[in-house]
């Protein structure tokens, strides 16, 4: 069969795996199936990850987002927050559980002191401590409330990211948004911001394979809705096609630099339909 690609229309999001898949947690929907344990993708080191900053500025990106794995276990992560706000929007994706006052200090002062703006997004899979603990490991619930809490205090305006993992399970007639909107309100912050994201057949949740792509599907498709339209990752080997599938032989589009990966990315992947199906991006 053949494998449709789609076109890498403009470099303006970059992403920088600097944890690899080393995360405190073992989340069970994980979608690179991140944990404490020998993680398959390492951490980037200091200067591999201030390289790609610089590459990415000078191809002219417009935003910048750090992932992993956790990425709070990054020995440098405020030192990296602080080059990469030198250059563009920052966004951090995390658990949030190893965001103490002390880092949220640091990250406050450092959003300060930036022209361009830091987001910090907490994962939350459920309103329900006891359920959303269920999927991502006995007090995480509590520690990214915490952390939801003194990022707030300090003036930064966290967004809850919650995947669609739980949704069965939402009592009749409420909505995850509304269930979400109303935990936030009522740990005093009056602008709540969310996402939520569906949940990938990859990782933890990949099954024994599923639906693909096909050339016909992508006949006349408007490519700009799939996020490897705009996006690049840099994780461990290489430049990866986007962070669904970074680290992956199949979507890496080159060993060294950003400008080489300026290049089509094969839609290989079931993950792929979802993209297709939802126009989900794993961007803000
Ligand atoms: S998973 Fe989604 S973003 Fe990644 S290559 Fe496939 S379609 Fe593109």
């Amino acid at each position: 069969m053949t494998i449709p690609t789609a076109p890498l229309l403009e470099l303006s999001t970059l992403w920088i795996q600097v944890t690899g898949t080393w995360c405190n947690l073992t989340c069970t929907h994980c979608l690179n199936s991140s944990g404490p344990h020998n993680p398959w993708l390492k951490s980037l080191d200091t200067d591999m990850v201030i390289r790609s900053i610089k590459e990415g500025a000078e191809l002219g990106i417009k935003e910048i987002y750090y992932t992993g794995g956790e990425p709070f276990l990054h020995k440098d992560i405020l030192l990296l927050t602080a080059h990469a706000l030198e250059v563009a929007p920052t966004t951090i994706l995390t658990n949030g559980t190893l965001i103490t006052d002390q880092v949220a200090d640091h990250l406050a002062e450092l959003a300060q002191n930036s022209p361009y703006s830091l987001e910090i997004r907490i994962s939350i899979d459920d309103v329900d401590p006891e359920k959303n603990d269920r999927i991502r490991g006995q007090g995480a619930f509590s520690k990214a409330i915490r952390a939801l809490q003194v990022l707030h205090s300090r003036g930064l305006l966290p967004i809850v990211t919650a995947t669609e993992i739980l949704r069965d399970e939402l009592p009749e007639g409420s909505g995850m948004y509304e269930q979400f909107r109303d935990l936030i309100l009522s740990l005093g912050i009056t602008k709540p911001r969310m996402k939520i994201m569906p949940v990938f057949s990859i990782g933890r949740m990949e099954g024994e394979g599923g639906p693909l792509l096909t050339p016909e599907m992508l006949d006349g498709f408007d490519y700009s809705l799939l996020q490897c339209s705009e996006t690049r990752v840099v994780a461990e080997g290489g430049v990866y096609a986007c962070p669904i599938l970074a680290g992956l032989p199949q979507a890496r589009l080159s060993e060294k630099s950003l400008k080489e990966a300026f290049k089509p990315c094969d839609l290989y992947h079931t993950a792929c339909v979802t993209c297709y199906e939802t126009g989900m991006t794993c961007k803000n």
